[in-house]
């Protein structure tokens, strides 16, 4: 009998894309969504899976909801996707994203408890939750230092989860995963804000990309691959804790360059902190201008994670490296830009 999994945050970036993976493998596969107004399934249909999934009703804050959902499914697996997952916005929704990120956690937790503690379950837990780094690179022996409500949320989430594990013999995963991006990830974080914009700018639609601090560095891998390894997560005889990432670092500012080569711009630099541009050298062109209003109220400045545990546990090991990431973004935000509005 087909394996049945309930992936929370289903319309979500990594929703996305584990559906695409689950369904391939042969799951029945059911997603949580909320009702806020309209359900945006622009991702699913992108990859053309929406009209393959049964779509339920979902809401983290709401625990007689979640119970209800997983009565009627009974999942072998639960990916918990699900969460207010914008960094930015926690600093200004605090209590919100404790709420979801957090107290969802201990919800989705302790309903499958009360119903019996049989489904397999996944946490999307996150390389925020070591924020003011103690350790380079960052592994699961790392400890942690949030610097945002977000990492605060999420660490409490992964602790729920190791914590429902030890106490209650459940298999509850924290995947520990680094930035992972895609054509389908958010317009509001950092990648797709800047190869969106520069889409723009080369079709004549925008003049200048704003941004705030050019000097943080992150671990970004491809959404695709860190899905794999969600799934083989649930698939060990034990269940535990494993970091994902590529191994790599690179600065904002390295990642605009790199988006710019694929437009055919060259870069330099000129001034310093919030007055710093970034101007394109054949044309002589502002592109990039430092806006102070996208600074954080405390910031992240590097993250670099070690992924040895899950490349030799699991068996995952990343198939795209920056430049690839940057091209399949670049292509599929320049098509985008060619034809109506983009839906997410
Ligand atoms: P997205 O922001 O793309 O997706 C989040 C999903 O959660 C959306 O489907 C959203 O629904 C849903 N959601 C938000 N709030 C609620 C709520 N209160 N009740 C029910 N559903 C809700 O995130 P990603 O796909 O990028 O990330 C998936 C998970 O992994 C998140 O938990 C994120 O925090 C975590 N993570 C992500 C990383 C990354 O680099 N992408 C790195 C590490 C962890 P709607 O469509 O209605 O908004
Ligand atoms: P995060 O690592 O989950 O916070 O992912 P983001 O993509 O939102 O941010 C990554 C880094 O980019 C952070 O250090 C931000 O401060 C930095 N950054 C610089 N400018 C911007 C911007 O305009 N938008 C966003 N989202 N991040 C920016």
């Amino acid at each position: 009998m087909a394996k049945r999994a309930l992936i929370t945050g289903i319309t979500g970036q990594d929703g996305a894309y584990l559906s695409k993976l689950l369904l391939e493998k042969g799951y029945e596969v059911h997603g949580g969504v909320r009702r806020i107004g309209v359900i945006s399934t622009g991702r699913l249909d992108e990859l053309d899976v929406t009209d393959s999934l049964t779509l339920h009703d979902f809401e983290l804050l709401e625990e007689s909801n979640i119970r209800r959902v997983l009565e009627k499914i009974a999942p072998d697996e639960v990916y918990n996707l699900a969460a207010q997952s914008f960094v930015a916005v926690s600093f200004e929704q605090p209590i919100y994203t404790s709420n979801a990120d957090a107290l969802g956690v201990a919800r989705m937790l302790e309903c499958i408890r009360s119903l019996g503690g049989k489904s397999r379950f996944y946490q999307a837990s996150t390389s925020e939750m070591f924020g003011k780094v103690q350790a380079i690179p960052q592994s699961e022996a790392t400890p942690f230092y949030p610097r945002s409500p977000y990492g605060v949320a999420k660490l409490f989430g992964h602790w729920s989860t190791v914590n429902y594990r030890e106490s209650f013999d459940m298999y509850a995963c924290s995947g520990i995963l680094f930035n992972h991006e895609s054509p389908l990830r958010g317009k509001e974080f950092v990648t797709r804000k800047i190869t969106l914009a520069f889409a723009r700018i080369a079709a004549g639609q925008q003049d200048v990309l704003e941004l705030g601090n050019l000097d943080a560095k992150r671990d970004w891998g491809y959404a695709a691959d860190y899905v794999e390894g969600m799934w083989r997560m649930l698939q060990q005889e034990e269940a535990d804790d494993y970091v994902l990432a590529t191994g790599e670092t690179h600065s904002i500012r390295s990642f605009v360059e790199a988006a710019g080569r694929y437009f055919g711009w060259e870069f330099g630099w000129k001034g310093e902190g919030a007055n710093e541009i970034g101007i394109e050298r054949k044309s002589g062109r502002t592109l990039v201008r430092v806006n102070p209003a996208f600074y954080r109220p405390a910031e992240v400045d590097l993250l670099i994670g070690d992924p040895a545990k899950a490349e030799n546990k699991l068996g995952w090991k990343r198939s795209v490296d920056l430049s690839g990431l940057v091209e399949l973004m670049c292509d599929a935000d320049m098509k985008r830009t060619k034809g109506g509005p983009i839906a997410f």
